[in-house]
């Protein structure tokens, strides 16, 4: 018999490091602070409205685009943190995660031999996303040790046959956040020029310090060619209920509508209803967001103080970013492996984010995390 032969989609790639710090995590026993989750539970009214609308009979496909009680609601957040109207019968799309999201304005963005442009080191679904396109990518890299964008790369890797770069503020894995003037950099470098901005903000509730969240959807001119991603399951800490949305202008919508229908059609209906309740009833849930999340990174931070690693800087986002060239002179992947074996504690090796890792000694720890979790992990860590 022939055997059977299929393309192999994603030469490059295999399963996400994600994936693989949790399996390795679970094997040893360690405490997982790799794969970017929290520990703990949505607020448990979201918890009852979810069962609740499951006991309602809100049990069958919602309407492509999500449950218009819910655009309504993202659209008004939208209006009262970012000062942008948009019309959640046109621009909002509710979808399986931001990951679908991402993968949907990728595929509505690009085609065959277009280029797209990512910032080094990026989430590292980007990539993959770009190449099912077959799209060739561009990778800029960022200023160490901040993370910051160098505008000047940026411009100078734009050629005729841009259609596309991706932003992420905050930033995964660094935390490093936009600020308007990196905004009106982008725009003056796009302007007259047909690319569109995939502006990832799936950690937009998250910035700390007392500084702001600048969404995309304060700058008019980059909104009107941006594709907005962000994620319910981040702000609502249910990342296993997989929900996101994007919010983009009504040309870049339609396309993304279209090609929905064909992905997942719409994504989880009784969670859309329970959101919406916690949208409307209690938007102090996400309000009160970053000075929780800030909370955390402090007392994370406090914990490793008597430890040997260097603290980098942490903006927003939850992850904090060591260094841990004064315990061990190997590349990440294997301080990982050993960490998680020895140390009993999973992070992920920066390269992973990286096409062209710089020559540092550098990890993501996630302190999205109980304060025992945290605790115990600072335990470890501080042994080594
Ligand atoms: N973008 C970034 C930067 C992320 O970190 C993640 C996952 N945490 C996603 C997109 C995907 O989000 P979701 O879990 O909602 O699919
Ligand atoms: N976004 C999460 C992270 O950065 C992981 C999401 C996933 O595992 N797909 O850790």
């Amino acid at each position: 018999m022939t055997p059977i032969q299929i393309p192999n989609k994603l030469p490059d790639v295999g399963t996400t490091i994600f994936a693989v710090m949790t399996q390795l995590a679970q094997a040893h026993g360690a405490i997982n602070l790799g794969q970017g989750f929290p520990d703990f539970d949505p607020p448990l009214a979201l918890q009852q409205a979810l069962t609740q609308a499951m006991v309602d009979g809100r049990n069958q496909y919602p309407p492509e685009a999500g449950i218009l009680a819910l655009r309504q609601q993202i659209a008004l957040k939208s209006e009262r943190l970012y000062g942008r109207q948009v019309n959640p019968d046109t621009d909002i799309t509710i979808t399986a995660g931001a990951t679908e999201a991402l993968f949907l304005a990728i595929s509505s963005a690009v085609q065959a031999g277009d280029e797209a442009i990512v910032l080094d080191p990026c989430y590292d679904a980007y990539v993959p996303m770009l190449q099912l396109q077959n799209a060739r990518v561009l990778r800029v890299p960022l200023r160490l040790p901040d993370f910051s964008v160098d505008w000047q790369r940026v411009r100078d890797a734009v050629t005729a046959k841009t259609r596309l770069i991706i932003v992420n503020t905050p930033h995964n894995p660094s935390g490093a956040v936009f600020s308007p003037a990196d905004w009106d950099a982008l725009a003056v470098i796009i302007r007259d020029r047909n690319i569109v901005v995939i502006s990832d903000e799936v950690y937009e509730h998250l910035v700390f310090d007392g500084g702001a969240h600048h969404s995309v959807l304060r700058h008019p001119e980059l909104a009107e060619r941006s594709y907005v991603l962000s994620s319910l399951g981040k702000t609502y800490h249910c990342t296993g209920w997989r929900a996101g949305y994007c919010i983009a202008p009504p040309a870049l919508s339609a396309q993304f509508h279209k090609l929905h229908q064909f992905t997942s059609y719409s994504a989880f209906g009784p969670a859309q209803w329970a959101f919406a309740d916690a949208l409307a009833r209690a938007p102090e849930h996400y309000l009160q967001l970053p000075a929780f999340y800030q909370a955390s990174r402090d007392r994370f931070r406090a914990l490793l103080q008597g430890s040997r690693f260097k603290l980098l800087d942490v903006p927003g986002g939850f992850f904090q970013i060591v260094d841990y060239s004064a315990i061990r002179d190997i590349d990440d992947r294997s301080f990982s492996e050993w960490l998680v074996r020895e140390g009993g504690v999973a992070a992920i090796p920066l390269s992973a984010f990286y096409e062209t890792p710089p020559d540092a000694r550098l990890l993501r720890l996630c302190f999205a995390k109980r304060d025992a979790t945290l605790v115990a992990a600072a335990e470890r860590l501080c042994r080594l």
